[in-house]
């Protein structure tokens, strides 16, 4: 079995002057300062025990896809982004560095701890709001991916007075009866940038969030969380298509949502038929 470097060439990730550094810091996590030196003096040993903490070759290329199909169905422009939990490393997370999401590739993919820390930034600026995504993965075990975006039918959402997002189709059934709507005033004032630029900020933000699918939040835009990164990805998407279809139909008179056993029903049809979606957004956004 290839060690975590071998892995990290074959596919396609970073430099392989990297892992060393990677491997360094996590010796320095688990231990201490000392600790990392002494297994730096005694490399084979500290390779023996090391576990295998690289992330999966497939999870590093889902998430990049993510990027990509995120891009593709509107839902982030030069802004936003997508995250997944570590699959060896559960109180890690991957994320790109700050970039616009449809240029992401596997070498642009970061390693954080839940507190927003990069592991091995080695030059790659983060992205601002990276503390959305560890906040949530913190306070949401069942959490493995985490969408961020500024997509433009939602937005109303969280600004109208008396408006809700709610579902108005079957495949946002996942949003539920009501979906919460972050006021980043109550939290940090009235004179932020509304930005999550704060472990504390993205711990009101997953408070907020609560078990949902997805938060709102005020003037800003909205996150979306998933069991894994293809369903985060179908909500994200279909948040947007829904807020629009809401939209439309408010203006053509009072709204019949669906209620809540058929949002719960609905829901679950849909974690089915995600890799469906999935492979057509796919081929669309190589
Ligand atoms: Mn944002």
């Amino acid at each position: 079995m290839p060690g975590p470097a071998a892995r990290i060439l074959a596919m396609g990730g970073p430099s392989g002057r990297e892992p060393t550094a990677r491997g360094l810091a996590r010796r320095d996590c688990l231990c201490c300062g000392l600790a990392g030196l002494a297994a730096a003096a005694w490399p084979g040993r500290a390779g023996a025990a090391e576990p295998a903490a690289a992330p999966s070759p497939a999870l590093v290329a889902d998430l990049v896809a993510a990027n990509h199909i995120l891009f593709d169905q509107a839902v982030v422009d030069g802004f936003g982004h997508v995250s997944v939990r570590h699959d060896k490393q559960p109180d890690r997370f991957l994320l790109s560095r700050s970039m616009a999401p449809a240029l992401v590739q596997a070498p642009d993919i970061m390693e954080f701890e839940l507190d927003g820390a990069p592991v091995a930034a080695a030059g790659r600026t983060p992205y601002l709001e990276r503390f959305i995504h560890g906040a949530i993965y913190r306070a949401r075990p069942d959490v493995m991916a985490v969408v961020h975006s500024h997509s433009p039918g939602i937005i109303p959402f969280g600004v109208a007075g008396g408006a809700a997002l709610r579902p108005v189709f079957h495949l946002a059934g996942f949003l539920g009866p009501e979906t919460p709507v972050f006021e980043i005033r109550d939290v940090a004032g009235p004179a932020t940038d509304l930005l999550v630029r704060s472990d504390a900020l993205g711990d009101a933000l997953a408070r907020t969030l609560g078990s949902h699918a997805v938060v709102l939040m005020r003037g800003h835009g909205s996150t979306t969380v998933g069991t894994d990164v293809r369903q985060a990805v179908f909500r994200a998407v279909y948040a947007e298509i829904n807020a629009r279809l809401q939209s439309d139909a408010g203006r053509l008179g009072p709204v019949t949502f669906l209620n809540t056993e058929e949002a719960a029903a609905a829901a679950q049809t849909g974690n089915g038929l995600v890799g469906r979606a999935w492979e057509l957004w796919r081929m669309r956004s190589p």
